[in-house]
């Protein structure tokens, strides 16, 4: 070693010697999950849940997925009239609605498009499988993640609502 690597060579140990001792004294910042819950973003993306009962099997979210993770089977009954002399009406009843979570990839189209209401983003993310198959999950699963759907956020306090499509524009 030259005198000159030498002379780099003390002043560089004990300043590498002063950060191991500063970081060693420094709390742990990571968190001993699953012990510790992690503290998550309001919007976290954890999985998709569905309100069953507002799911009118349109397939607008089954059409838009980029996906095709979304599979939606229904049948129609049939609404005696409400009334004497009225008609009868044809619903769409839903048989099965099911997300594949291996192929989804997260990005939420499927909650966007949907004109009822009946998906919403939940934080829950403790769903991971051993064997990738069972990551396709069906509306049973799907309906009790609504459970964990956090409650709407507040409007922003910035927020010109005079600029919305909603009913306050009117007003
Ligand atoms: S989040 Fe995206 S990829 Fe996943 S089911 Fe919805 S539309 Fe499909
Ligand atoms: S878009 Fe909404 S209402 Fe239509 S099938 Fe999908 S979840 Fe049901």
């Amino acid at each position: 070693m030259t005198e000159k690597k030498k002379s780099g060579f003390i002043p560089g140990l004990i300043s590498g010697m002063a950060t191991t001792a500063k970081t060693a004294m420094r709390p742990a910042d990571t968190q001993h999950y699953p012990d510790e819950k992690p503290a998550l973003p309001p919007r976290s993306r954890g999985v998709i849940a569905l309100q069953t009962d507002n799911c009118t099997s349109c397939m607008l979210c089954a059409r838009e997925c980029p996906d095709w993770c979304i599979y939606i089977d229904s049948h129609k009954e049939t609404i005696p009239p409400a009334t004497e002399g009225g008609r009868a009406r044809q619903q769409n009843v839903l048989d099965r609605f099911a997300i594949d979570f291996s192929l989804c990839m997260y990005c939420g189209i499927c909650i966007e498009v949907c004109p009822f209401d009946a998906l919403f983003w939940s934080p829950e993310f403790e769903y991971a499988e051993t064997d990738i198959r069972d990551l396709l999950h069906e509306k049973d699963r799907l309906g009790e993640w609504m459970a964990t759907v956090p409650p709407p956020a507040a409007i922003d306090p910035g927020a010109d609502l005079t600029k919305t499509d909603g009913p306050e524009a009117d007003s």
